[in-house]
């Protein structure tokens, strides 16, 4: 950390300053120029904070040079990790499809969605049984049952799972049902003992980016999940709220460019709660394949108009076949497979 200060400092100024460095273990070095006199703060900076410093007299301003995160940094980790969904490479050469309806139904529907996943060829299946809804009215998802439903509907096409985790309380049952990838919402994304306790378990975490997050604070939020020893962690872009209206989110495209360099662990785009149109969908697929995401989270329902939640941004199972040929062909383009 750097702490600048101004001309018309005293000594015992500059000695409280040092003193706040050295109690968080770190050492000061000290440089008297004629406009300003600058501190750095030699160590693990990460102890400290820049108002720690800036309320103190003759402080003008305090800034990290370091990065806040470390473990997720791929300063820390060169090479891209791979992270293994139930036997599925997520992060390596092949692009990953993780298709499947908003919700969970019923068994009949989840039957019908995992036949479609499978057929369409996408090797890992979405559906969430603990439903994020703005209204306290409308459909909260099946629950555990829920989870249920989904286990027995996937498991006759052996295709790992994907679903939403709201609170830690529902850990158990996701335990119970061997749960795959739980996913953490745009809602919960700075949530932060929810991130502590998905950071404790053995399960691969789909962070999605908070809807008015930065990247920072995104790459924070996994930096929770990876203090507590869980490293198996995906990024989610998933669309940021902006003055458009045109359209449910903007997908950040340049935050998969960004992230890919930020970062060691795999990059995903959810185009369905971007655009929020099915037939954004593909559009917004091919852009985030074509950006360098190393998948997709993508609703599908065997019959759209019926589903019980986020009926306009839902694929047909052949719409999804199709996707699954075009963003095949993307890959190709850029030297990926499907
Ligand atoms: C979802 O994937 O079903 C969902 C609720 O997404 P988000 O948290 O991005 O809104
Ligand atoms: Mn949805």
């Amino acid at each position: 950390m750097i702490i600048v200060m101004g001309n018309e400092i005293t000594d015992a100024q500059i000695g409280t300053v040092v003193k706040k460095i050295e109690a968080a273990g770190l050492k000061a070095n000290i440089s008297r120029g004629i406009e300003r006199t600058v501190i750095g703060a030699i160590g693990d900076e990460r102890k400290l904070e820049a108002e720690m410093f800036t309320s103190l007299p003759g402080v003008e301003s305090a800034m990290h040079i370091a990065k806040q995160y470390k473990i997720v940094s791929r300063e820390s980790h060169k090479q891209n990790t791979i992270v293994d969904i139930g036997g599925v490479p997520l992060g390596g050469n092949q692009i990953q499809i993780i298709a499947g309806p908003c919700s969970v139904e019923t068994q009949e529907q989840m039957d019908l969605a995992a036949q479609f996943t499978h057929e369409a060829g996408c090797r890992l299946m979405r559906g969430g049984a603990f439903k994020p809804r703005t209204s306290p009215y409308a459909f909260q998802g099946r629950g555990a049952e829920g989870l249920a439903m989904f286990r027995k509907a996937a498991a006759k096409f052996k295709l790992p799972i994907v679903t939403e985790l709201m609170d830690a309380r529902q850990l158990d049952a996701f335990m119970e049902y061997d749960v795959d990838a739980i996913q953490i919402g745009t809602r919960n994304m700075q949530n932060f003992d929810l991130l502590k306790a998905v950071g404790k378990v053995n399960k691969p975490v789909i962070l999605k980016r908070g809807m008015s997050a930065t990247i920072s604070e995104w790459l924070m939020s996994a930096e929770y999940i990876a203090a507590g020893g869980n490293h198996n962690i995906i990024f989610c872009e998933r669309g940021i709220r902006t003055f458009e209206t045109a359209y449910r989110n903007v997908l950040d495209v340049t935050a998969i460019a960004v992230l890919k360099k930020e970062t060691h662990l795999p990059v995903i785009v959810d185009p369905s709660h971007a655009g929020g149109k099915a037939w954004m969908v593909p559009a917004l697929s091919h852009a985030a394949i074509a950006a360098g995401a190393d998948g997709l989270l993508v609703e599908m329902h065997p019959s759209p108009c019926d589903a019980w939640c986020d009926a306009d941004q839902a694929l047909t199972p052949a719409e999804l076949k199709k996707l699954m040929g075009t963003a095949g062909a993307i890959a190709q383009a850029i030297g990926r497979t499907l």
